[in-house]
């Protein structure tokens, strides 16, 4: 033994060879011993827990049984053979289906002997059904029961299985492997200190142990090993990081409250800010003050006022000589934002642009070169303000409005519009984040919430109504426009399926034009293959309320401020997730009426479905819905996981290990506040691991 590294290609592995190693390869990107044993089981076979089949109850439950087999069937079908495979207990019956790879499962079966059989039970009817089990033939529960308790199970493919790689031959090279390498070539990545204040195992023993766990307690320790390491190292980078960037990005402070910002807050504010507005303010007032470059991520719900806060913010760029501008993710979202911006600061004499891909020519050409001298002080549009020509005198801030829009190279380009330093930069987001997934997501930003509203705003009324249910809201509808507000009808987009979605909708245009007919009503219509000025225009009859009813797929979702509007009615409404609903929903409630969310639905929902629809009813918390959110969907699902890359865990799970984030967070701030540097002998592993680890991410952290 101990001829292999973890670096060696996993053909050298005794009884691998080039072919299985080519399979494996391609199948799961297993290359070397390394990204072997990384590999973990996704789920253990607790060969002690047998279930008797009259004690199955739950359709859907995970069982495992110890059958025999009475009576294999092969049923033909049109396109595909399926097998019915009926089998018993001592206490009752249970049928084994297959769908697939019925020629090879068949081989393997027998009437009359012994099989352990794992799977999913449905029930119908009283009747007991496994489809795709796992089997193994063993002829006596004592065997079965003698074998380690612990099995683990490995992900497998088709041509794995086929080709005889299956989760067992898989075990079995993982197996050989340990044996092949020695103990001490797995480099242990935690020091002592910490491995011994959370009893946790050295990496050599969790390895061994979450593939092969002599028991449920070796394997408890070896996960949480594993885990804490995976959110340990992700935390440490993101702290890690925040720290170096503090110390090497040198940006200007920003010293003095001039005319600008006082003019505005004294004479053109025209409500009292809140308190929550107030403080986050001052946060962002006290970044300011130093010389480092602000990174700072304001978080509030729709409605919260965020843009004030940005706006305030530019104005402090403005009163000490420099430019500011403010990004958004879509055009009428940008324009909306400049035509607001604009006017409250009138009379400020400060030079507002907007610019985005439909800005072209002679009008473009003006605007960078007024942009340059520095004649504009505030530059506000689409990505667009990224290209490379477009050159600030002097970008003091650059604020990102719905930041989780943009990927990450996009907001990198904004950090180098300045050829010495960076502007500060503060990102803003509606989607709320719950705490856990924020300190994994944005763990190196400093965070800001508004986490009040301002006052005089009713809470929003939410109500599901069925599809049955049409002629009372077609009611409803029209009692509001008697009142003088204005309704919002939302079409679901779905990407795959383009002009599907804009006939629903314009068929849905189309019957509301039954009950809303002309020229007493009027309807705007603004759907994604329309033309930005087209949709400008809609959108803005709408705004001036020469339209009562606007029909929209989703592209109002983000932003859009009509206060006037305080209906919304959502039409298919599972067809969304949670975070859209939410946000769909800010659109109403801007003004001082009582506001109105209708979820319609079809008549019978999924339970997912349901469960979104309920929370919705129950709740106007953008943070609880987050979390509802995200227990339904996983982290993967949620807005702005997916580009930013820092989600991706093997073992650690953000939702059900929520509660070991912060504790370890804690642990690595304390560590990096001792020893900033990680320079202290104790500490070596840890700097040698983290650096290996940051090389590997590309840094790309470090961007906001
Ligand atoms: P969001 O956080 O969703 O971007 P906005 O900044 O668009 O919210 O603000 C929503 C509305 O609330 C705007 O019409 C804005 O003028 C108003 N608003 C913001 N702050 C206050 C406040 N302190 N008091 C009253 N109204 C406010
Ligand atoms: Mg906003």
């Amino acid at each position: 033994m101990g001829k292999l590294d973890l670096n060696t290609g996993i053909e050298f592995i005794k009884g691998v060879g080039p072919m299985r190693a080519e399979l494996l390869q391609q199948e799961l990107g297993i290359f070397s011993v390394s990204d072997l044993i990384h590999t973990y089981p996704f789920r253990y076979v607790d060969k002690t827990e047998i279930t008797l089949i009259k004690d199955i109850i739950e359709d859907g439950q995970h069982v495992q049984c110890y059958i025999e087999i009475i009576r294999i069937e092969k049923i033909k079908g049109k396109r595909q053979a399926r097998l019915s495979v009926m089998s018993k207990d001592a206490s009752g019956f249970i049928e084994l289906m297959w769908f697939k790879g019925v020629s090879w499962i068949l081989r393997y079966l027998k009437e009359g002997a012994k099989y352990l059989a794992y799977g999913k039970v449905s029930i119908f009817k009283g009747k007991k059904t496994i489809v795709h089990p796992e089997l193994e033939r063993i002829d006596n529960q004592n065997t079965a029961k003698q074998k380690v308790s612990l099995s683990p199970v490995y992900s497998s493919t088709e041509k794995l299985n086929a080709r005889k790689l299956d989760s067992k031959a898989q075990s079995k090279i993982i197996t050989q492997a340990f044996a092949d390498i020695p103990a001490k070539s797995i480099p242990e990545t935690l020091p002592t200190y910490l491995r011994e204040k959370l009893r946790i195992p050295d990496k050599s023993t969790a390895l061994k142990n979450i593939h092969t766990p002599k028991s449920t307690e070796d394997l408890q320790q070896a996960k949480k090993r594993l885990k804490f390491e995976e959110i340990f190292y992700m935390q440490l980078r993101l702290l890690y990081n925040k720290e170096m960037r503090k110390r090497k990005l040198i940006s200007f402070p920003f010293e003095i409250v001039g005319d600008f910002f006082n003019s505005f807050y004294n004479d053109k504010l025209e409500f009292e800010l809140t308190n929550a507005q107030k403080r986050v303010l001052k946060e962002i007032r006290r970044d300011l003050l130093l010389n480092t470059q602000m990174n700072r991520l304001l978080q509030g719900d729709v409605g919260s006022g965020k843009t004030i806060v940005a706006v305030m913010s530019m104005l402090l760029a403005l009163d000490n000589g420099y430019q500011a501008c403010l990004m958004a993710p879509t055009e009428i979202l940008a324009q909306q934002h400049y035509l607001g911006i604009s006017e409250i600061c009138e009379g400020l004499g400060i030079q507002i642009a907007f610019l985005s891909g439909s800005i072209k020519g002679k009008k473009r050409k003006e605007i960078l070169k007024q942009l340059q001298d520095g004649e504009i002080h505030i530059l506000i549009g689409t990505h667009a303000l990224i290209e490379p020509t477009v050159q600030f005198k002097k970008l003091g801030l650059a604020v990102i409005d719905e930041q989780h829009r943009f990927g990450v190279m996009q907001r990198y380009k904004l950090w180098k519009k300045n050829e010495d330093h960076p502007p500060h930069i503060l990102v803003m987001t509606a989607t709320p984040i719950p705490r856990t997934l924020a300190l994994t997501l944005y763990g190196d930003l400093d965070v800001s919430v508004i986490d009040e509203m301002p006052p005089g705003r009713k809470e929003i009324k939410t109500i599901h109504r069925r599809e049955t249910h049409r002629a009372q809201v077609i009611e409803f509808m029209h009692k509001e426009i008697e009142k003088g507000r204005q309704i919002y009808i939302v079409f679901p987009l779905i990407e795959e399926s383009e002009t599907l979605d804009l006939n629903n909708l314009m068929s849905g245009y189309d019957d509301l034009r039954i009950y809303f007919p002309p020229p007493k009503f009027k309807i705007a219509v603004v759907h994604g293959k329309m033309k930005p000025q087209d949709k400008e225009m809609e959108m803005r009859r709408f705004a001036s309320n020469k339209a009562q009813i606007m029909v929209a797929t989703t592209v109002i979702e983000v932003g859009v401020n009509v206060p006037n509007a305080s209906v919304m009615i959502i039409e298919n409404t599972e067809r969304f997730g949670l975070s859209q609903l939410h946000q769909l929903r800010g659109r109403v409630g801007r003004g001082g009426e009582q506001s109105y969310c209708v979820l319609m639905t079809g008549v019978k929902l999924s339970k997912e479905g349901k469960k979104r629809v309920e929370t919705m009813v129950e709740t106007n918390d953008g943070f609880k819905i987050a979390e509802v959110d995200l227990k339904m969907r996983g982290p993967g699902n949620i807005e702005g996981t997916q580009q930013s890359g820092t989600v991706q865990f093997n073992l650690f799970n953000i939702v059900a290990d929520n509660a070991m984030v912060e504790p370890t967070r804690n642990i690595a701030i304390k560590i990096l506040e001792s020893d900033p540097e990680l320079t202290h002998p104790e500490n070596k592993i840890l700097k040698d691991e983290l650096m290996r680890q940051l090389h590997r991410h590309q840094d790309l952290g470090r961007v906001s």
